[in-house]
């Protein structure tokens, strides 16, 4: 079993690309839906998160996402630190998952797999990629969100010409029929075997 990592900014597609897989037979694992999870149910992650952002940062059980970007703004370093401490606890996760699948292929999307540096971890990593009006607007109409808000997120991103060198495996999302491009992508994982 080989696993594959599948990642896009947002508003690319992954996502929509994922569920294709998954119809097509691929297990999938939704790395950035499992950080949410852990965030809300992981005790000593919890309880590192509040002695590092403060109680504030829990309200009911919830995370508070504010709590950690208005801090985020006066102490960029955070990022990384509490990356450290989440991304060993998702992959961990991933192995478990991992290894109660039977496919040949196992697929990781995450939305920042190169930004992280994670995607040495896999054999390989698809990458989706799709013009930057056509996310914005993918996102304000999936999200509801306001243009800015949208640009808000993208920044926190590469561009897709800093990521396309990483990988040779890129699905352009902008329109054009998906599904021969990721039996395409497919066909090469398995000849790269
Ligand atoms: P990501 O996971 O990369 O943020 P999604 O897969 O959620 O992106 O796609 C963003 C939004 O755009 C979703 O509402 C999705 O249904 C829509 N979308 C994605 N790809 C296409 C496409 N090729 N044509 C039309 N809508 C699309």
């Amino acid at each position: 079993m080989r696993y594959i990592g599948l990642s896009g900014g947002i508003g690319s597609g992954k996502s929509t690309i994922a569920k294709t897989l998954e119809h097509m037979g691929y297990p999938v694992f939704y790395s950035d839906e499992e950080a949410k999870k852990l965030y809300a149910t992981h005790p000593s992650l919890k309880n590192e998160l509040i002695a590092i952002l403060g109680k504030d940062s829990y309200q009911n059980g919830v995370f508070q996402k504010h709590v950690l970007a208005t801090q985020l703004f006066e102490n960029p370093a955070l990022k990384e630190q509490i990356t450290a401490l989440v991304h060993p606890l998702v992959r961990e996760r991933f192995n478990e998952w991992a290894g109660q699948q039977t496919a040949d292929f196992v697929f990781n999307e995450a939305a920042i797999l190169f930004e992280t540096g994670a995607y040495k971890q896999f054999a390989a990593t698809v990458l989706v990629v799709a013009p930057l009006e056509t996310r914005i607007q993918r996102v304000q109409k999936r999200d509801g969100l306001s243009r800015e808000a949208v640009l808000q997120r993208i920044a926190h991103q590469w561009p897709d010409s800093k990521k396309i060198n990483l990988t040779p495996y890129i699905i352009i999302n902008d329109g054009q029929p998906l599904l021969r491009q990721i039996e395409d992508v497919i066909s090469k994982l398995r000849t790269a075997q």
